[in-house]
């Protein structure tokens, strides 16, 4: 299984508060599967905890890609395990250029797994084969990281790193949020490109819209902490008719 997480529970780490009240989720490799739920169901919390965000207590359960603890590793260790994460506000990083940013974490992770380092002018063409084929202007790669990028500039830079690190594993919490239809379009095809029998794909998103350009294989919906329904594409479909009550009611 590439990734699998049994009975995840999580609570904050400065107040007494449970969030993940016992995850269970399998994501096979080649898969996309998609996370739903309510506002503050703990989707976006699942994936704080996977990336190794402090601020979390993990008080049981597991989890692991490719068979590898991720709980025990620091959060650059998850990354070179091949553990990538797109969140919902990406950070800004002002001094630091996009292409340097770039070229350091792909070396960092391909150090830690014992991999030679990418020469200048190999991640040059790299970079810009791959911004061509986001339809990423070459200006965006020379300025500071998302430093006054647009919402959809941020998250096409975030396909753009994806493509660059190729993980085994990708997150997305809510990378709809805030995009014009255009701009989701241009994320949806650049996941769908990246789309791969060996890659694995946890979509988060309230909505559904994002779910109708990148069809998932299995859609989960988490409420209060926990996994409460999983099925196929229908079940999105459904969420978006009926909202989450009627789904919530029959598992409650
Ligand atoms: P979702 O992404 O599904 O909207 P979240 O994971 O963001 O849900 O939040 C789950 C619950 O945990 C919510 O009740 C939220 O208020 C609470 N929560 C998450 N992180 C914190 C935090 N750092 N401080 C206080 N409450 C938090
Ligand atoms: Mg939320
Ligand atoms: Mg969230």
């Amino acid at each position: 299984m590439l990734l699998d997480i049994k009975g995840l529970e999580v609570k904050l780490e400065e107040e007494d508060k449970q969030i993940l009240k016992g995850v269970d989720l399998e994501v096979e490799a080649g898969k996309v599967h998609a996370i739903m739920g309510p506002n503050g169901s703990g989707k976006s919390t699942l994936s704080y905890v996977l990336s190794g965000r402090d601020g979390y207590e993990v008080t049981g359960g597991s989890a692991r890609l490719d068979g590898v603890d991720l709980l025990e590793l620091e959060p650059e260790e998850r990354a070179a395990a091949g553990l990538f994460l797109a969140f919902q506000y990406p950070v800004e990083i002002p001094g630091v250029g996009n292409m340097t940013f770039l070229r350091t974490s792909l070396n960092a992770q391909k150090k830690a797994r014992g991999e030679p380092e990418v020469s200048s002018a190999d991640f040059l063409k790299l970079v810009r084969e791959k911004a061509k084929s986001l339809q990423i202007d070459p200006d965006m790669l020379k300025r500071p990281v998302n430093m006054g990028f647009s919402g959809g500039e941020k998250k096409r830079n975030e396909i753009l790193q994806m493509a660059i690190l190729e993980p085994r594993m990708c997150i997305l919490d809510e990378t709809d949020s805030g995009l014009d239809v255009d701009a989701m379009k241009l994320v949806s095809d650049g996941v769908n490109a990246l789309r791969d029998a060996g890659r694995g794909f946890l979509v988060i998103t309230h909505y559904q819209r994002l779910l109708n350009h990148i069809t998932p294989d299995v859609v989960h919906i988490m409420s209060d902490g926990r996994i409460v329904k999983t099925g196929g594409p229908e079940l999105a479909l459904e969420v978006e008719e009926n909202g989450y009550g009627d789904i919530l009611g029959e598992v409650a």
